[in-house]
């Protein structure tokens, strides 16, 4: 609340009204709430494999362990983590370069060439696990305007997500296809499934399912968050169904103006 006496210019010692000021400040507390719980969270996500590193770094250097192949796995430990650590790092910029919008450029995409370019990208990941990637592209899209490193990105997130939460031989579909004035995207997948109570808190930053699940898997809990960011640069929408144990559907809707 701000206050302000109006006073008579010729005689300030008079009063002749009171302004008063209201600001709802509901809003911006959010926000700043959100804004240091991330930083709470970054710092958190970012210490636990640096203090992993030191800790087994220490213990090699400290001469405790002379059996070679406890050694080796040790610096296998290492290694996964320093790699997690580089994601993590890869995955906090983009996210922050996405919500920031500096690079919210207008390019034209091509829709069909580029989902048919990320699915080129995926496969091998898709193979490793003996997934088949079935897809229904309509052959001519029409064009669509935004940045395309963000929209590839997007599809890739999705797509490796639905592989990496489906059991070694199920399937991922990825069917795209024009409605009304919006190119609709859909990738589905015969995973392990979201529980419904889950659905609405699937967007936000760090947040997983099952921790332990998700970084075993290579998660950084980011992955739907840029998903969330980019969907909103391209002023689209984006749609999860999901059941436990049969598989779960992401729908994206990007306008074509
Ligand atoms: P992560 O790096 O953990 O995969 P994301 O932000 O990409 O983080 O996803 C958040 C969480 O949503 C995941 O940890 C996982 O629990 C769940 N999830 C995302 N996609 C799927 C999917 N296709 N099937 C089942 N669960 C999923």
């Amino acid at each position: 609340i701000y206050t302000n006496l109006i006073r008579l210019e010729d005689d300030p010692t008079r009063v002749i009204g009171i302004v008063t000021l209201l600001e709802d400040v509901t809003e911006i507390r959010k926000l700043e709430k959100m804004r240091s719980d991330f930083v709470a969270n970054v710092s958190h996500e970012l210490k636990t494999p640096l203090t992993s590193i030191s800790g087994f770094v220490e213990t090699l250097k400290s001469d405790a362990i002379d059996d070679e192949e406890t050694k080796m796995r040790f610096l296998d430990i290492i290694d996964i983590e320093t790699e997690r650590l580089s994601r993590l790092i890869d995955d906090i910029l983009s996210l922050s370069e996405i919500e920031s919008t500096t690079n919210n450029i207008r390019q034209e995409i091509y829709t069909t060439e580029a989902i048919n370019e990320v699915i080129e990208i995926i496969k091998p990941i898709a193979n490793d696990k003996e997934i088949v990637i079935n897809t229904e592209i309509e052959g001519s899209l029409p064009q669509i305007y935004g940045n395309r490193d963000w929209f590839k990105q997007m599809l890739i997130n999705l797509l490796d997500n639905a592989i990496k939460y489906t059991p070694q031989g199920g399937k991922v579909y990825i069917n795209a296809y024009k409605k009304y004035k919006n190119v609709v995207i859909v990738v589905r997948d015969t995973g392990l499934g979201i529980p419904k109570n889950e659905l609405p808190r699937l967007f936000e930053r760090f947040y997983r399912v099952d921790k332990a699940r998700s970084k075993k898997l290579g998660g950084t809990g980011l992955g739907l968050a840029i998903v969330k960011h980019i969907v909103i640069a391209f002023n689209g929408r984006i749609k999860v169904n999901s059941e436990v144990g049969k598989g779960t559907e992401f729908t994206v809707i990007i306008p074509i103006k």
